[in-house]
């Protein structure tokens, strides 16, 4: 004997049935069978739906029943012959009266009990297994039976979720089928009878149960799960889209996954046929081929991942009994548990809490308040003496587990679980390791609980493929070639580092895009012409809501709004990678309270780029100190622009024709004034002094602007025109520095705690004087680089080397 149930999704229709028809078809070429089946999808709902409406007195019942009867009568037209049609259909017709006069009883009293819910829901599996049994026999199979599993199945009276009484239905299954000689006998599932036949059901999802007690009761060969996936997965495949079928996992293992939500198999199902060591195959109606799972007593653990799943729990709440009162008293927590027991709640988790003085639970949600009343009145004595609180309560949880019979024997697995799902700012409210150390889990918040499946799915299963989720902010000369340079490298990082960068945002001062998908590079200027008006609050607020792990948040704009949205984004452990240098040089305050928050949320907040472009200048002066290393002096050429205006300018030119060359050519800020007085150097210098520890704000930064004063007034224009007014000014710097065999140069330079910026003479032997084009060098003078400091050198402007240091930041966020 084997056992086959088929559930809702592969009865839904006539051509899911068909596939139906042809497994069963096939299986009964190798040994008797029986098959249990559910109502198809969505049918249950309907039923128990229209009996809730009927108890608010709401007539949209009536369509609800309507809709069923349709799906059976559209199922029966067009799977069984005309001529053999009218029986069934009246049968429908008939079982349609009957649940319109269930309905119309509890509209009047404007009450369901769950008695009269088990006796609606029940019409679902009943038809369904009238419908299949003639189904498969206008499909030629002969001599099938089909058996009301009211007369298998006995439980007690608790409705919508009954006992069974396994004494009185083994032997009921046992004394049907040897009563019978059917090769195939068609049960419906779901559906049981307390001791006086009334109807009772085994809880929502229960015909996987009815399938495995009866497949238990015979001694089946194996139990088959029919189902809409290809098995029994790593996660749940409609939140974790990279989840795998698991092809061999213990009894053990199964249980505690369906525990812990995964709906696939209902929880009850595995222990009878654990006990009897009947292998459970999960198949896919959809791809029979596939080879599906096999749940059996023990998985070879080589080559094996040592977790074999996780899952989630929604709809959660933790109650918890705490008071200085519980501290050296026995029996708090016996008593606790006899209440929840008494008032049949049960208990998901009981957390781990070293404390004497707090107990706290898991339960479902729908039962909270139902607790609250009973445990306050149990220990309402503690409560007036103050001994214990009023019982604490916090909803929308949910738990997620991790499973694995061989966790055991692997320590750290706990680390790496709530550190992954920490740098992902995923708060963590309880833990509970189980008994059998075949899990962990852990209760958040419900919002969270996609987030956390996928960055814990990639931790423990994906060696493939990490997800990396950007929003981007500015499409300007560096965003465009970031944009392609994401393009470009693509496959590089999926093949080399693993890494999937999607960006899911991008925004400018006049669009902006948003898909969760990740947005397709290729077209993505064509994209954001036509999408939604820009919004910096709501596309902070997206980043934000969409909750999505390993988010980084790209500002390559030079905008101070956009500076002020950082902290509200790392504070949900969204990191920042700023190209602008606005936050980082703005009042040292700001700069240390972003730093801060990144350190306590977890994440990043990196701007590399804000010191000599794509050098990696910020970079390794972090890697010296974090090393040990101590910084003497830093002495430095920061400003692509003041580099370019003293390569070029030797008097021959105007000063202000090689101004304004050198911002036609892209080197400038949009005020060139900010270059030529001095103060993006002196921001510069200043954000090095800061990463070293120096707490510096930039009127301390002595700042000997060679530019007279009357050239900082007005507009830019008004700046062009004074320039040229001042030529001769410039034409003496230039003189006294070719005089003295120099050339003049804008240093930077940093020592003993004090910052400078001035225009200096430097002579043939200095490392400054053979610095040609937009080139920065930045020299550090350390303990460990005493006499020869450690050099970077190289472009220090340009679209293309400052987008690939902001890259090399997201990399460096994600690490
Ligand atoms: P049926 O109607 O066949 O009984 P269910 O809807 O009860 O099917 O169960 C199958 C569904 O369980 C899948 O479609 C999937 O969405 C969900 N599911 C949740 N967790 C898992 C998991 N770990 N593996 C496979 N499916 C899962
Ligand atoms: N039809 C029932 C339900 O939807 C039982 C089942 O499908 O297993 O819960
Ligand atoms: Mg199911």
């Amino acid at each position: 004997m084997q056992v086959l149930k088929f559930g809702g999704t592969s009865l839904s229709n006539a051509e899911n049935i068909h596939r139906v028809i042809a497994i069963v078809k096939q299986a009964m070429e190798k040994d008797r069978t029986a098959v249990v089946v559910s109502a198809p999808s969505n049918i249950t709902d309907l039923l128990l739906g229209a009996g809730t409406c009927a108890a608010e007195r709401n007539e949209i019942y009536k369509e609800k029943l309507t809709l069923i009867e349709q799906t059976y009568f559209g199922l029966i037209r067009e799977l069984i012959p005309v001529l053999k049609q009218s029986q069934l259909l009246s049968l429908v017709k008939k079982s349609c009266n009957e649940m319109e006069d269930i309905c119309s009883g509890i509209f009047l009293l404007g009450e369901i009990t769950p008695r009269s819910k088990d006796r609606l829901a029940a019409y679902g599996e009943w038809l369904s297994s009238h419908v299949i049994t003639e189904a498969l026999n206008a499909a030629g199979i002969e001599k099938i039976t089909c058996k009301d599993a009211r007369e298998l199945i006995t439980t007690d009276a608790a409705f919508t979720h009954a006992v069974v009484d396994f004494k009185a239905t083994n032997r009921q299954i046992q004394d049907f089928f040897s009563s019978t000689a059917s090769p195939l006998c068609v049960v419906p599932g779901f559906i049981a009878a307390d001791i006086s036949g009334v109807t009772t059901t085994l809880g929502r999802g229960g015909s996987d149960y009815t399938a495995a007690i009866i497949a238990a009761a015979l001694g089946a060969v194996s139990l088959e799960i029919w189902t809409d996936v290809n098995g029994m997965m790593t996660a749940n495949p409609m939140l974790v889209s990279n989840a795998q079928t698991i092809s061999r996992i213990s009894y053990q293992e199964a249980m505690e996954l369906s525990h812990f939500g995964a709906k696939v198999i209902y929880p009850p199902t595995i222990q009878p046929v654990m006990n009897k060591r009947i292998p459970v195959w999960v198949k896919n109606t959809f791809a029979p081929l596939e080879e599906g799972t096999l749940i059996k007593s023990s998985v070879a653990q080589k080559n094996r991942n040592t977790i074999t799943g996780l899952s989630c729990v929604n709809n959660v709440a933790l109650i918890s009994l705490e008071g200085s009162g519980m501290i050296g008293v026995p029996g708090f927590s016996k008593r606790l548990f006899e209440v929840l027991s008494d008032e049949k709640i049960n208990v998901i988790l009981i957390t781990q809490s070293s404390s004497e003085h707090a107990i706290c639970v898991a339960i479902d949600a729908a039962m909270v308040d139902q607790a609250k009343l009973a445990i306050d009145s149990t220990f309402a004595n503690e409560i007036a003496l103050k001994k214990v609180k009023p019982l604490q309560v916090e909803r929308a949880l949910s738990i997620i587990a991790l499973v694995g019979d061989n966790m055991r024997n692997l320590p750290g697995i706990s680390g790496r679980m709530f550190s992954a799902m920490g740098k992902n700012g995923i708060n963590i409210r309880a833990i509970a390791q189980g008994a059998s150390e075949k899990n962990i889990s852990a209760v958040i918040s419900v919002a969270d609980v996609q987030k956390a499946a996928n960055v814990l799915h990639e931790e423990f299963f994906e060696t493939v493929h990490k997800q990396v989720n950007l929003f981007i902010v500015g499409t300007g000369n560096v965003g465009f070639k970031l944009l392609g340079q994401f393009e470009q490298q693509r496959h590089f990082l999926q093949q080399r580092l693993r890494l999937n960068l999607r960006v899911v945002g991008i925004c400018n001062s006049r669009k902006m895009l948003i898909d969760s998908k990740g947005i397709n590079l290729e077209k993505w200027e064509e994209y954001l012409n036509v999408a939604t008006t820009a919004k910096l609050e709501d596309f902070v607020k997206n980043a934000i809501e969409k909750n999505l792990r390993n988010a980084v948040f790209v500002d390559v704009t030079a905008n101070g709004k956009v500076a002020d949205v950082y902290s509200q984004l790392l504070q949900k452990s969204i990191s920042v990678v700023a190209c602008n240098k606005i936050a980082a040089s703005s009042a040292y305050p700001v700069y240390k309270e972003l730093k801060h928050l990144a350190g306590k949320y977890n994440c990043r907040f990196l701007f590399e780029t804000n010191v000599g472009a794509g050098l990696p200048v910020i970079a390794t002066l972090n890697d010296l100190i974090n090393s040990g290393d101590r910084i003497h002096r830093i002495e430095a050429v920061l400003s692509g622009t003041l580099n370019f205006v003293f390569n070029h300018y030797d008097g021959s030119r105007k000063f202000s024709e090689v101004v304004r060359q050198a911002q036609e050519e892209g080197y400038t800020e949009p005020d060139p004034r900010l270059d030529l007085n001095g103060t993006d150097v002196a921001r510069k210098i200043m954000i090095l002094a800061r990463e070293t520890g120096k707490k510096i704000e930039l009127k301390d930064v002595d700042n000997q602007s060679f530019l007279p004063e009357s050239c900082m007034k007005g507009s830019v224009a008004d700046f062009y025109n004074e320039i040229a007014r001042e030529e001769n000014h410039f034409k003496q710097l230039v003189k006294e520095a070719n005089e003295a065999g120099c050339k003049l140069k804008f240093v930077a330079s940093y020592t003993k705690g004090k910052a400078s910026v001035r225009l200096q003479h430097i002579d043939p032997n200095h490392d400054f004087y053979h610095l040609y084009g937009k080139d920065n060098v930045v020299l550090f003078y350390t303990d460990r680089y005493k006499e020869q400091p450690l050099v970077v050198k190289g472009a220090g402007a340009g679209a293309e080397v400052t987008a690939s240091g902001v890259f090399a930041d997201i990399m460096r966020a994600v690490e």
